[in-house]
């Protein structure tokens, strides 16, 4: 029998902002346009709860109630602060959630260019440790030991919305799509061409939207960690918002990005935070751990790809 080749006639998009980032969802077929609004609707719904600056969200509940009482809270939110914690264990610590303390000293997310002085850090660093996160899964409660700590989910929220916005697009029987959730990216089925997809990984030497190098890939994602945009130069030295949760300071091992290629956009996003803190003899094992390929692109300027994806990763020349 002669099947048409996919809907890709039926093309919507959506461009919004949310979770503190731009966000792009293409999707093909007839119900395109309902999926992407539910899809829409879903990532408003995780901001709401995952926000660490949205006043009445999970995140705000917990950190406002640091050393005083337990929180109840969704059980969304709180199966994602279980994966949180698993991959703190992973990562021997370099994964960190109850890293906010220190993020807000260097003012991630809300690009100040401040260095705090030494003592600041000191002050705050004995604050961020993930075992002192309990939760309780009876009560679906969640609470941090000590008064002054806090959490963060900007290393793993993103990834879970995407995957999230795939499995509603799936629920819809969408089978061709791109979902970009600032940097974040999933592919489902093929390109318009009936191709798989053609990714560019960012150029961290470049502006925004030139690449590196390109990965043809369907049915995965492909997370981006440490791009060019959110970092700044204070005489002289780098400084990015992935933060070493030994030292309160960014992380500064010679990795300029890291590109996670696998099945869980959720798992990806954690990885990349993990890999840019974790010493590089951990990086394969943690890869291996959860079946993720990964390129990582060094300020010295090698690029270094991981065995299954040579051969599909096309290096530009532009870099
Ligand atoms: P982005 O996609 O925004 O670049 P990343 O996935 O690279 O985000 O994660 C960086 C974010 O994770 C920071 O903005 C901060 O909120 C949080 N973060 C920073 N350091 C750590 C850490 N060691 N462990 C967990 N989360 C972290
Ligand atoms: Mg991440």
């Amino acid at each position: 029998m002669f099947y048409k080749r996919r809907n890709h006639e039926y093309n919507y998009e959506k461009t919004f902002t949310a979770l503190g980032t731009i966000n792009k969802i293409t999707a093909y077929g007839k119900k395109g346009k309902d999926a992407i609004e539910a899809a829409y609707k879903r990532v408003l719904e995780i901001e709401d709860r995952m926000s660490a600056f949205k006043d009445g969200s999970d995140v705000m509940k917990i950190n406002r109630s640091s050393g005083i009482e337990p929180k109840k809270i969704n059980a969304d939110t709180f199966n994602l602060l279980s994966r949180s914690l698993e991959f703190s264990n992973s990562s021997k610590g370099a994964f960190d959630i109850t890293i906010r303390p220190v993020t807000s000293l260097w003012g991630v997310g809300k690009k100040l260019n401040y260095i705090p002085e030494k003592e600041e850090i000191h002050d705050v660093l004995p604050l961020v440790n993930y075992r002192e996160l309990l939760l309780d899964k009876e009560n679906c409660t969640a609470y941090l030991k000590r008064k002054g700590q806090a959490i963060d989910l900007g290393g793993i929220a993103k990834g879970y919305a995407a995957d999230e916005v795939k499995r509603i697009l799936l629920q819809y029987r969408i089978k061709d799509a791109l979902i970009n959730l600032g940097g974040n990216i999933v592919v489902l089925g093929n390109n318009p061409e009936g191709q798989p997809w053609c990714i560019g990984i960012q150029n961290p030497f470049a502006a925004t939207g030139q690449y590196i190098g390109t990965v043809k890939t369907t049915n995965r994602t492909i997370v981006t960690s440490g791009s060019n945009e959110q970092f700044f130069i204070k005489d002289g030295v780098r400084y990015h918002h992935i933060i070493d949760p030994r030292t309160g300071y960014p992380v500064k091992n010679g990795l300029l990005s890291v590109t996670v290629i696998c099945e869980s956009s959720t798992n990806a996003d954690a990885l990349t935070t993990a890999l840019f803190v974790s010493d590089m003899a951990d990086a394969i094992p943690l890869l291996k751990s959860i079946n993720a390929e990964g390129i990582f692109v060094m300020e010295n300027q090698d690029v270094f790809v991981t065995e299954g994806l040579q051969g599909n990763f096309e290096r530009s020349f532009n870099i």
